[in-house]
């Protein structure tokens, strides 16, 4: 099977190019694309409009690669944690986040990540693998089956590579993936509503910026100065603030779009006044907003969230200098699901096969 060309991992173009080498006619690629990618389906057998013959071939000629999700974890907010194995029984996480009439899907890139930021659960895996494009796309087909299945009224809206991964190491799936999911004849995901998110590979940048599909860019900055990032990031240390930021000035964004900088807080690293000035100052005249991250904890890290008050004046001393900033509050963080605690890891539930079970209602906030 490991032979065999990967319907889910090709794009319009691929699947065209693929049906004429069988001998088939032109067209037959993109019927055989749309069905993977726009009606969503999970075995050739439901490609009803293709010849009979074509339909027997075809499992003998590709495969539809898949995941199977293993586990979903329903936070008391409705943020939805989903674990999905690939074929080869690696296990990566993808998190569902109702926000009012948005839902924004966080997907993975990789299984586990090289980069090795101090604060992340995912740095504490490795890197595993990076996810093929099909593997990429089969995360927002099978979130796309789960809301369908148990909130119809729920439409996938936004779509953030913030997962496990750093995408930009897996650069030419990242791209195929999004190639593939912002096709009109396909997942029809408007680019406008995707954001990849990188700690900075400054090379890759700069060839994304090339690229004719145009995701939005978030970058997770975390410090105001090389000192401290050097110390959290080590990724820094090859290409520094400096470099970074040359990048992201050169870089073509489109009209009244910005960048992203995240920014994890964390007590005594980098959320004093001192810091906040310092970066207020230095992303001064680059189109851009700041979301503040308070770090959420996983046991693997040396670090703590600093207390409700620091957080509020570190916010608000960044406005008072003009820098426009949001904070991020946690979301799912009682399932391990918010930014930086993916490690699969399962708090111990059972593992619950596709037809989830409804959870039960959430207990009220305690005060
Ligand atoms: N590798 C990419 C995307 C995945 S990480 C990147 O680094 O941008 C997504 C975001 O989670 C990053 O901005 C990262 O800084 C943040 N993050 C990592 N660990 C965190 C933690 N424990 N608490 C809060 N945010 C965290
Ligand atoms: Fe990788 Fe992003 Fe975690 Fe850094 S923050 S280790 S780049 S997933």
């Amino acid at each position: 099977m490991g032979e065999l060309p990967d319907l889910r991992a090709m794009t319009l173009a691929d699947a065209i190019a693929f049906a004429e080498a069988q001998g088939w006619p032109t067209f037959r690629g993109e019927q055989i694309w749309r069905w993977v990618h726009d009606k969503g389906v999970r075995t050739f057998a439901e490609m009803t409009n293709l010849p009979v013959n074509i339909r027997d071939e075809l499992p003998a000629r590709a495969h539809l690669g898949s995941l199977t999700i293993a586990e979903v974890q329903t936070s008391r907010d409705g943020t939805r944690k989903l674990r999905l194995v690939t074929r080869d029984g690696q296990s990566i996480e993808s998190v569902l986040i109702p926000d009012g009439e948005k839902t924004t899907q966080c997907i993975s890139s990789q299984v586990g990540c090289a980069v090795d930021c101090q604060f992340c659960a995912t740095a504490k895996m490795g890197l595993k693998r990076n996810l093929d494009a099909g593997e990429i796309v089969d995360q927002v087909y099978l979130a796309r089956r789960l809301l369908a299945e148990q909130e119809p009224d729920r439409k996938l809206t936004n779509l953030v590579y913030m997962g496990m991964g750093e995408p930009l190491h897996n650069y030419d799936n990242m791209v195929k993936s999004l190639r593939i999911l912002t096709n009109d004849k396909g997942a029809k995901l408007s680019q406008r509503r995707i954001t990849v998110s990188t700690s900075g590979l400054v090379p890759k940048l700069e060839k994304l910026g090339k690229e004719d599909v145009r995701p939005n860019l978030a970058v997770s900055l975390n410090a105001p100065n090389d000192e401290v990032r050097d110390m959290i990031m080590p990724i820094n240390r090859k290409w520094n603030i400096g470099k970074l930021l040359a990048a992201l000035k050169a870089y073509p964004l489109e009209q009244r779009r910005r960048i992203t900088f995240e920014y994890v807080l964390l007590a005594g690293v980098n959320d004093s006044l001192r810091d906040a000035a310092q970066l207020a100052k230095l992303l001064r005249g680059v189109k851009c907003k700041v979301n503040i991250i308070p770090w959420n904890p996983h046991p693997e890290a040396p670090y703590e969230r600093p207390a409700p008050a620091v957080i509020d004046a570190f916010q608000a001393e960044c406005k008072r200098l003009g820098l426009p900033t949001y904070l991020r509050t946690p979301r799912g963080d009682d399932i391990d699901a918010a930014c930086g605690q993916l490690a699969n890891r399962s708090n111990g539930s059972p593992i619950v096969p596709l037809r989830v079970r409804r959870e039960p209602p959430p207990p009220p906030p305690v005060e």
